[in-house]
């Protein structure tokens, strides 16, 4: 794969004991270090105007503010230090880079994958959060938009975490669709069934909350049965992932039970729902807290795309994951999930 990195994505600091560390990334890169086919790429932060698209002045300028004179807990849990400015930007061009070489065709082994840090996720419109400061996913669908590369981007977040900033931002605006499968009750405690975008955007948002202890079977039955359909219906000329590995079964921070060996599988099914629409393809780093798990997993996204084939698990879907997603199914915005729909 061709891996967006940057050291200045080290500066942003948040202390000894903070799970979203610079060891984050140190970890993934000694993870592939000896894999074949890994390329590293470097770009340019984006500029305040690009972050501007997606956030709004006032806490961009209070951001600034708060970065130069040394930071500090911005909230209990998103910390700030006096690199974070440089590498939030960082990590945003990193992601909108990654969605610009997609639609340039980058593909199959040359596949974008944006290692960018802080993650994005959960930065709303107005405000940081869950250690999110620049919706880098967000940023990166913009601005192709914007350029008028990308007519319609589709984001698919599987981190474990409800990525509520990206939703709030395309909430009610029809050329993006934003699908996202997380643990049910875990922060921030958005992202419910009915929660499925707003006016001309209904049907463009799409939630799948799995109970704890789902597993990678009932991921990938979402990913054949719900998510495949609802993205090749809307018919993106971009595919992009919020790829947070902190589903894994020994991520410290959730319960939910993807092995390594599954986020291989996740990747062929994305993979093929990109074919299948005739999508562009692009990977953006969220969350994923184990060191070890979340080398492991990326490494195992690699492999997919060197020729790895994944083994599918000997699994059932649990009752309680199917009946979601016969929940999801039964939204009237997602009837029939057919080209009619968007
Ligand atoms: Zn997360």
């Amino acid at each position: 794969m061709k891996f967006g990195y940057s050291d200045t994505c080290l500066d942003h600091e948040t202390g000894d004991r903070h799970p979203e560390s610079p060891d984050r990334l140190r970890a993934i890169k000694r993870g592939l270090a000896d894999r074949h086919g890994v390329e590293y790429v470097e770009t340019e932060p984006v500029d305040r105007e690009r972050v501007l698209s997606v956030h709004e002045e006032e806490y961009v300028d209070s951001l600034k503010t708060f970065c130069d004179a040394g930071g500090g807990n911005w909230d209990a849990d998103t910390v700030v230090s006096d690199g974070t400015w440089e590498a939030a930007l960082t990590s945003a061009g990193l992601a909108k880079q990654a969605a610009v070489n997609a639609l340039d065709g980058d593909d199959g082994r040359q596949t974008p994958f944006s290692l960018g840090r802080p993650p994005g996720h959960h930065a709303v419109e107005d405000d940081a959060m869950g250690f999110c400061f620049f919706n880098n996913a967000a940023v990166a669908a913009q601005a192709v938009i914007d350029s008028g590369d990308a007519q319609r981007v589709a984001i698919f977040d599987w981190d474990v975490h409800h990525g509520n900033g990206t939703q709030d931002i395309f909430y009610d605006q029809e050329n993006v669709f934003y699908a996202s499968i997380h643990e049910e009750g875990l922060y921030p405690g958005s992202g419910e069934i009915a929660e499925t975008g707003s006016g001309d955007a209904e049907g463009t948002t799409m939630n799948i909350p799995f109970e704890p202890g789902t597993t990678t079977a009932a991921y990938l039955a979402a990913i054949d049965e719900v998510l495949g359909p609802a993205i090749e219906a809307f018919d993106p000329d971009l595919f992009l992932i919020s790829a947070g590995f902190d589903a894994h079964e020994h991520d410290p921070i959730s319960r939910m039970r993807v092995s390594t060996e599954g986020y291989g599988c996740l990747t062929k099914g994305v993979r093929e729902i990109a074919d299948d629409a005739d999508s562009a393809l692009g990977f953006i780093l969220e969350g994923g807290y184990g060191l070890d798990t979340l080398s492991e997993s990326i490494r195992e996204v690699h492999e997919v795309f060197d020729g790895y084939e994944p083994m599918v698990p000997d699994e059932e879907v649990s009752d309680s994951a199917r009946d979601i997603l016969d929940a999801v199914k039964s939204q009237e915005e997602f009837d029939g999930l057919s080209a009619d729909s968007y």
